[in-house]
């Protein structure tokens, strides 16, 4: 596997092989060990010594929810794919064709990231960025292309086994810069990867100082998506590099510019290490706004409580609930997905026992190819049930905010299984696939998170 460890981030991770050996340690159970290994083979796992020590519950492994969100599990495979594996394991030629047909079959590219949402710019594709929301922009800096660890659910694991073609990485700061000045529509960059927080600050430094130079006042809020107060909150603390990191997150407050960061929270405990309340502490100290947002995922957070005691340690926090979504398609969703009408309930019973400024979640969200779809809930009309839906951002801007309807299906997990509910709804959804209609795939979209 490829990874692109900073030197500024003296994360220490375990990825590959040491997984099953530290699994083997920790829980003294060889099965659970050899199930590590095989599914290793196929999914990207890495691991960062701050998970390992203060986040996982060793005595609930393997069923604690902290050890789920990074350890491979047996069932994120199939069991047919998990025996082809496990048979092909003494004989690399067959593991690597093996390895690679399953990986072929895990919806490596869900909604086409890599070939949608390009901008141009005098006539060259313009890699690193997308463009999709006029007021929002997503940079991807080459160097941040990785994790301090990876969500076991992500879905940007192709990305991270190391195909180079799968990486979404830019032509640098000039280049987006250009860009920029020629769309005064723009508000809000969002650097994201991977974790632009794994970068030496002096590799993002380019960036953020071209975003401040004149002509880029339209450039107001200046965004930052990580995990790193989960995964490695030393990274704003204790790190080399943490003191020189947040001077320059500071200099765009300086400048007059707000600074958001987009700290991705999965699970209450995650918010429980001093080190990451440090890591806090330093951001408000430079100015910065907080905001959180996270998927539903099963084994995870599947679980009203779980939301309802992450967003009341996030107000103590100063840290802004901001999207809940839905699993994306891709990946070992067999595992980690849930069926919409549950996801919706999960939120629902969560939000209800919050107040009002705990309340400021919007979701359940699909970030689909056509736009954020939040699912409001189910309603009862005279046609039967009914999905109430509605565009928080879409591809089409006309269609932002106003809700329309899907029939109501129990077992529906994804936006591309929805079907529309009445003639009016058709124009919400896409052109489907008809027996020879090479009409356009509706699946999931990148999206920052
Ligand atoms: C979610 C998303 C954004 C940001 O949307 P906001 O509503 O401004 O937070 C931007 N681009 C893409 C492709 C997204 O999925
Ligand atoms: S979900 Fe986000 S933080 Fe988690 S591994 Fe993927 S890119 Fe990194």
């Amino acid at each position: 596997m490829t990874t692109v460890e900073e030197l500024g981030s003296a994360t220490r991770t375990v990825s590959g092989r040491r997984l099953a050996a530290l699994v083997r340690e920790r829980c003294q159970d060889a099965n659970l060990a050899h199930e590590v290994e095989v599914v290793s083979r196929v999914l990207p796992f890495k691991v960062s010594h701050h998970v390992i020590d203060h986040l996982v519950d060793w005595q609930s492994a393997p069923d604690d929810p902290l050890y789920r969100l990074v350890f491979p599990h047996r069932d994120m495979l199939d069991p047919g794919h998990f025996g082809a594996v496990e048979r092909a394991l003494g004989d690399p030629p067959a593991l690597r064709a093996v390895v690679a047909g399953i990986r072929g079959e895990l919806n490596p590219h869900p909604g086409d990231q890599l070939t949608r949402n390009i901008p141009h710019h005098e006539g060259a594709e313009l890699s690193g960025v997308q463009h999709k929301y006029a007021q929002t922009a997503l940079v991807f800096p080459r160097h941040g292309q990785t994790c301090h660890a990876y969500c076991s659910y992500c879905f940007r694991w192709a990305q991270f086994v190391g195909d180079p073609q799968l990486r979404m990485a830019d032509d640098g700061p000039q280049h987006v810069i250009r860009y920029l000045r020629a769309h005064p529509e723009v508000t809000d960059v969002l650097f994201t990867g991977g974790d632009p927080l794994v970068m030496h600050s002096a590799r993002l430094k380019p960036y953020v100082d071209a975003l401040l130079e004149p002509g880029l006042e339209h450039v107001t809020t200046v965004r930052i998506g990580t995990k790193a107060l989960s995964f490695h909150p030393a990274r704003l603390v204790t790190d080399p590099d943490a003191a020189e990191m947040l001077r320059l997150l500071e200099s765009v407050v300086r400048a007059g510019r707000s600074l958001a960061v987009m700290v991705h929270v999965s699970h209450p405990r995650e918010l429980r290490p001093d080190v990451t309340r440090r890591a806090v502490a330093a951001l408000h100290g430079i100015g910065a706004q907080l905001w959180s947002q996270a998927p539903v995922v099963r084994h995870v957070n599947d679980d009203p409580r779980a939301w309802a005691d992450a967003w009341r340690a996030q107000l103590v926090l100063g840290i802004h609930p901001y999207y809940v979504f839905v699993e994306r398609d891709t990946g070992a969703r067999r595992y980690f997905g849930l069926p919409l009408r549950r996801v919706h309930e999960i939120y629902r019973d969560a939000v209800a026992t919050v107040s009002g400024l705990g309340r400021t979640a919007r979701g359940p969200v699909m970030s689909t190819a056509e736009g954020k779809v939040v699912v409001d809930g189910v309603a009862e009309l005279p046609g039967g049930p009914a999905f109430v839906l509605r565009f928080l951002q879409a591809r089409v801007p006309d269609l932002v905010g106003r809700p329309f309807h899907a029939r109501f299906d129990p077992t529906a997990q994804w936006w591309s299984e929805l079907v529309p509910f009445s003639p009016y709804d058709r124009a919400f959804f896409p052109v489907r696939d008809e027996p020879g209609d090479e009409g356009e795939r509706p699946a999931a979209q990148a999206g920052p998170r």
